[in-house]
């Protein structure tokens, strides 16, 4: 912040000398920590990330960018190849590990809620199977009963008459035919029905030991989530950005944005899409009202439209001296 500082001082001077009127906008812009951007670089990034550094450099610029456009026309954080105020650096260790250990799990969890789909849906048509086979032999179990308990009847009777006279005879031989019939088809539907009892069991068995196996898979991932923006982090004694893991592209720019925010000197925000808000849980790359407030009471005397207008006269000067000045001397290797 040194340098920065020390040219605007200079700034000061020179305004004073122009202009007396100049004095009373210009000394706000003095102590607003915005007034010059900030430059960043990317340091050193592990290799086991596998993420180029130019694709770092793409996100993390995309990431200024979201702060700039949303304090346009003063920008708020400049790329530079190399050194500048900000380090953006990658350093992989357990955190990264269980990440990826993470998104296994995630996906793995997916594949066993599709496996319990399936077993659910099969279950279903077992079940129902089961029912309608389960009414069936009892109807045709009753209608057998009876019309054994008929055939016998007869048959009991003709015997105490020493035999049925032929045509009597005839028939009841092939009711006893037919009755036998029914009773072994009674026999394999009772069988069929038997079989689609155990395979219910064994359907019921494998079902809840997915249901287990997930409840397990998402226990241990509740027990290794991250609960902060752990991913990474800024030091402000060192002006570095370390990122220590991301699951995807999404939470890495989110991570990048978040943390150059800090960088600005934003805080955490009390809104859960926010990319300030101290848990990385939102989807959103664009910033929130709660983000955008955050910033404003960072940089202050904002209203880029006010500022403007307060500094017509003399913005340009400003402007040529910052840049000029920050050219010259603010790009120390750290
Ligand atoms: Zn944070």
């Amino acid at each position: 912040m040194d340098k920065p500082l020390r040219s605007v001082g200079i700034i000061i001077i020179l305004i004073l000398a122009v202009s007396g009127t100049g004095y009373f906008a210009v000394k706000k812009i003095a102590q607003n920590p915005c007034n010059l951007p900030k430059t960043w670089s990317i340091g050193t990034i592990d290799r086991r990330f596998t993420i180029s550094k130019d694709m770092v450099q793409a996100y993390a610029a995309q990431a200024a960018k979201t702060w700039n456009d949303a304090y346009a026309p003063n920008p708020l954080l400049s790329y530079l190849a190399q050194g500048g105020d900000i380090s953006i650096n990658f350093v992989y260790d357990e955190r990264q590990r269980t990440t990826i250990q993470n998104e296994k799990l995630k996906r793995s969890i997916e594949e066993d809620k599709d496996q319990l789909d399936d077993l659910k849906q099969t279950l279903d048509s077992l079940k129902s199977e089961y029912t309608t086979l389960g009414q069936t032999i009892d109807a045709r179990t009753k209608a057998y009963t009876e019309h054994l308990a008929t055939h016998n009847s007869e048959a009991g009777y003709w015997n105490t008459q020493g035999g049925a006279p032929n045509a009597e005879y005839q028939r009841l031989q092939r009711e006893a035919a037919a009755l036998e019939t029914e009773r072994a088809a009674i026999n394999r539907d009772i069988a069929r029905y038997n079989t689609l009892g155990l395979a219910i069991q064994n359907y019921g068995k494998s079902h809840n030991q997915v249901v287990s196996t997930i409840n397990q898979k998402i226990e241990t991932l509740n027990e290794t989530a991250l609960r902060e923006f752990e991913e990474g982090t800024y030091d402000p004694s060192t002006n570095t950005i370390t990122i220590y893991e991301y699951s995807d592209d999404t939470s890495l720019k989110r991570v990048l944005t978040h943390e150059l925010g800090h960088a600005i000197g934003l805080q955490h925000v009390d809104d859960k899409q926010a990319i300030m808000y101290a848990v990385n849980e939102g989807t959103n790359l664009t910033l929130t009202e709660a983000d955008k407030k955050e910033l404003l009471r960072i940089c202050r005397e904002r209203t880029p439209e006010a500022m403007l207008e307060k500094l017509k006269a003399t913005r340009d000067g400003i402007f040529h001296h910052a840049e000029s000045s920050l050219l010259g001397t603010a790009v120390p290797a750290q």
